[in-house]
């Protein structure tokens, strides 16, 4: 400790403040970085400044002060009441075992963030992007990508790969826009709820469905009041039609893994082999699940951004409409790719064992309507809500 903040006026504390280790300051022990640099590493934003949190909260303490200061330069162990204290607080700092925690938030109103771009080379900012990225304190994919491993564990059994839940995510059953939102789920890339609360007096924050203070996505899919979500919902479990013990518990992590979902096929007779049975998938309730999953979480959301963001409002009819719309769309699909694009039996097979159970009028539909060219399919028309 080489420098000792001046008392303004008699009885005013004294403040010791680090001297700094760099080249051209170790040259000469009267310099200090308090004084020497600190406008150098504010237009560049404290990039590659070693100890720069401490440093700021210095810059701060000081600032705080309504009175001028001054600095003046004392000889290490010279018997200066202020330095051996300095001293003493290091020696005893270092003997500790843990360190101990600083307070180092700093008055909004001075904490400059950013650089000057004119202040920048190329290394310096490149240096800067690999220093935020390794601060960035925004839970990563790794926490989402096991969420969806053990949800999905509880629901097919099946120990997935960070590899393969990836690969999820690009499956063909899932729609382009869909596998967007997907990846940005799994990055936490929504400025949403937390995004908004490290923000200060931002009211971003809130749900304005139903005033939660924190509006995340598990909160917008699952937990909002608002009636897109519950109506989605019951939408998607009265459709299913292979039972309700195959239907997933939904929460975040099944969403992110709906592109790995598996549907076992239910058969009455597990005497003879039940590992064998269980391994048996159903290829058609498999496809309908990512299906109804995938489009019912991507209309959630849809209408969500439709209502904070553009301001608009949805009736129960609409809701109701625009799900019934999303699912009938992707039948729709189905038939005219199975018509005159993927013309293979196994696709004919694929696609009528998927929609199986869902159709309007299924029974009296003709033989292989998934072929037939004059066939107008759609599923089953949604219950009116009580
Ligand atoms: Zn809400």
């Amino acid at each position: 400790m080489a420098e000792r903040l001046l008392p303004d006026r008699p009885g005013r504390p004294h403040y010791a403040v680090a001297r700094c280790a760099c080249p051209p300051c170790k040259a000469d022990a009267r310099r200090g970085c308090g004084t020497e640099h600190l406008q150098t590493w504010e237009d560049r934003g404290w990039i590659r400044i070693e100890h720069r949190d401490l440093f700021r909260k210095a810059v701060d303490l000081l600032r705080r002060r309504s009175a001028p200061t001054w600095f003046e330069w004392v000889k290490g162990h010279s018997g200066d009441p202020g330095n051996d204290g300095a001293d003493e607080y290091a020696d005893r700092g270092a003997r500790k075992d843990a360190p101990t925690p600083i307070d180092l938030d700093i008055k909004r109103e001075w904490n400059l963030t950013g650089a000057k771009l004119a202040t920048l080379t190329q290394a310096v900012a490149y240096q800067g992007i690999r220093e935020r990225a390794a601060t960035d304190d925004r839970s990563g994919p790794q926490s989402q990508l096991n969420l969806a491993r053990d949800a999905l564990e509880a629901f097919t059994g099946n120990q997935e790969t960070d590899a393969t839940l990836w690969r999820g995510i690009t499956h063909r059953d899932i729609r382009k826009p869909i596998r967007t939102f997907l990846y940005r789920a799994y990055h936490n890339s929504y400025k949403l709820g937390d995004f908004w609360l490290r923000i200060q007096d931002h009211e971003k924050a809130r749900c304005e469905a139903c005033d939660d203070p924190e509006e995340s996505l598990s909160h917008i899919l699952f937990e909002c009041e608002s009636d897109p979500r519950n109506i989605i919902w019951r939408l998607a479990k009265e459709l299913w039609p292979h039972g309700e013990e195959t239907w997933p518990n939904l929460s975040i992590g099944t969403i992110l893994a709906c592109g790995n979902l598996v549907v076992k096929r239910r058969t009455g007779d597990r005497d003879e082999d039940e590992q064998e049975q269980d391994r048996k998938r159903d290829p058609g309730a498999t496809r309908l699940l990512k299906i109804i999953i995938s489009e019912s979480v991507h209309l959630i959301w849809r209408l969500r951004c439709e209502r904070q963001i553009g301001g608009r409002t949805h009736t129960a009819s609409s809701i109701t409409r625009r799900w019934h719309q999303a699912i009938n769309d992707r039948l729709v699909t189905d038939q005219i790719a199975a018509r005159n694009i993927i013309r293979t039996e196994s696709n004919y097979q694929n696609v009528e064992d998927t929609w199986k159970g869902t159709l309007k009028d299924e029974r009296f539909l003709p033989f292989e309507w998934a072929k037939a060219k004059e066939v107008l399919v759609g599923i089953v028309p949604p219950r009116p809500p009580i």
